[in-house]
């Protein structure tokens, strides 16, 4: 078991509908110490690349992506939720379902802040359905940019996004893939990577 599939372990809690709590170290309350050893992880594993931006979502992703761009020396810029209906022309803009809230946001980048120059690393703290995942590459190929990977901390492998995203042919980078929880029983089942 790897850092981040020891902690789901010990401190995530199984909720019903397909939900996994991780409040207590990586969205409500943060452990910065986890959120280092993550940045580096991500820096790891895209070595290869020439990351030029963080690219993530609000609210949960934006912590995280601030420690994978500092590893990568590099600006973090998240795609607001946006609830006004006239979208002015000087942004991106992608329709996004919530799995946690089940309503759709519009989400928008600033046209300002992702370019056709860019190479961008997506970062999200889970990956479900692969909608906020979908809606991130849409405003990314709206800037003419290229993505160059995504990095999750965790995806529940019982859901479709992971395949969904695999399929688009885009290196995706999983910390710990879920792939069975049970809520009675509290039991999580990590996928052998
Ligand atoms: P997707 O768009 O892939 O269906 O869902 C991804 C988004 O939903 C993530 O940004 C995350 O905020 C939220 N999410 C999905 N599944 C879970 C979960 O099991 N636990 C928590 N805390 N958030 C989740």
């Amino acid at each position: 078991m790897n850092f981040l599939e020891e902690r789901i372990i010990k401190d995530g809690k199984v909720k019903p509908n397909n939900v996994l709590k991780v409040d207590s170290f990586l969205n409500h309350q943060m452990d910065i110490s986890l959120m280092e050893e993550i940045g580096r992880e991500f820096r790891r594993r895209f070595s290869d690349k020439q990351i030029t931006k963080v690219l993530t979502i609000e609210a949960s992703g934006i912590g995280i992506a601030c420690f994978v761009a500092k590893e990568f020396g590099v600006p973090m810029v998240f795609a607001k939720k946006s609830h006004s209906i006239n979208i002015d022309s000087e942004v991106y803009i992608a329709q996004v379902e919530s799995f946690t809230h089940k309503n759709i946001n519009n989400i928008v980048v600033s046209k300002q802040f992702i370019t056709a120059e860019d190479r961008v690393l997506i970062i999200d703290d889970f990956l479900a359905n692969g909608c906020a995942l979908q809606g991130l590459i849409g405003i990314t190929k709206s800037a003419g940019a290229t993505v160059e990977g995504i990095g999750i901390v965790i995806e529940k492998g019982f859901q479709i996004g992971g395949q969904i995203i695999r399929n688009l042919g885009i290196q995706l980078e999983s910390l710990a893939i879920v792939d069975a929880m049970d809520a009675e029983t509290g039991t999580v089942t990590f996928r052998e990577q």
